[in-house]
């Protein structure tokens, strides 16, 4: 194999390893100081023991993405999540919930009613609009916030830096990019990355609403406050939904950190794992057959 391959392979493996071990996924390290990796699965506390991080044979590492596509159960197991764990929404039908279905919806639809957005100021300084990517079947959506430069430049949904971390957390789940649904509270990147502002919010969320609406995911991953909150139409800080399920009308709704936070705060990786392995359980995801 030519060097400049065999460099590039290696900087993907550091990089993969780096991240199982930010993740707190340690038996990958433990197994790979006696020269053989397992697909070994490490119980995390009692009801997410049926989940175990992805961890892959040293063989499987040098296969082609796709020879590891994940399995989505054709009719995925719901898990019986206890009343306990569940949040309470706050009091108050969400903008979603008040917001009655528009007929014959479909993505295309909806792209095309945003058409070129002048209807909130960050239409003035926005690039391109970041409608959304992925899968318009998927299970599984991840709701970001808003595009950053990288996402402004090339018109799609997490892109730059968070978004390689967003990729490698989704191909930990055992899924691709292409297997998910990403979009964002705002279409159109906030100034200086800032937050976007309640009026910006309110006049796009209605978008993501719609899209949520017809993709009909089985589950929603809310990355950072400002997803959780646009969604549960709430102030309330992350921490009070983070790691549990939320019933969203029908469709379970986890809020976990956002990829930005977990780049400056590594540490937080593992509580991330957490949140996702429970996503995981809820969606049948499991290793396949041929590496158990
Ligand atoms: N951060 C977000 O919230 N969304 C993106 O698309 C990129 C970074």
């Amino acid at each position: 194999m030519p060097e400049r391959i065999l460099a590039v392979t290696d900087k993907k493996l550091t990089e993969r390893l780096n991240f199982y071990k930010d993740m707190g996924i340690g038996l990958f390290y433990s197994n790979r100081s006696a020269g053989s990796v397992s697909r070994t699965l490490s119980p995390r506390d009692n009801n997410e023991s049926a989940i175990q991080p992805q961890i892959l044979t040293e063989e499987e590492l040098n296969l082609p993405k796709i020879a590891r596509k994940p399995e989505i159960a054709k009719a995925p197991p719901m898990t019986v999540t206890s009343r306990a764990e569940f949040v309470p929404i706050p009091s108050g039908p969400s903008l979603f919930e008040s917001m009655s279905k528009v007929a014959d919806d479909s993505l295309l639809k909806i792209r095309e009613d945003l058409g070129e957005c002048t209807r909130c100021k960050l239409s003035r300084t926005r690039n391109k609009i970041v409608f959304g990517d992925g899968n318009p079947k998927a299970q599984l959506v991840f709701v970001g916030e808003g595009p950053g430069r990288d996402e402004d430049m090339q018109g799609l949904p997490f892109v730059g830096r968070a978004g390689k971390l967003l990729t490698q957390m989704i191909e930990a789940m055992g899924l691709q990019r292409e297997d998910v649904y990403i979009c964002n509270v705002v279409k159109c990147r906030p100034p200086e990355n800032r937050k976007p502002e309640d009026d910006e919010v309110a006049t796009c969320s209605p978008y993501l609403y719609r899209q949520l609406d017809v993709i009909a995911p089985k589950a929603i991953v809310c990355l950072g406050a400002t997803a959780v909150q646009a969604l549960l139409k709430t102030k309330d800080s992350i921490s009070r939904f983070r790691g549990t399920w939320i019933d969203y009308r029908n469709t379970k709704l986890m809020a976990t950190y956002h990829p930005a936070y977990l780049l400056r705060n590594p540490a937080a990786k593992s509580e991330v794992w957490k949140d996702l392995q429970k996503v995981m359980a809820h969606l049948g995801l499991h290793p396949k057959k041929s590496a158990r």
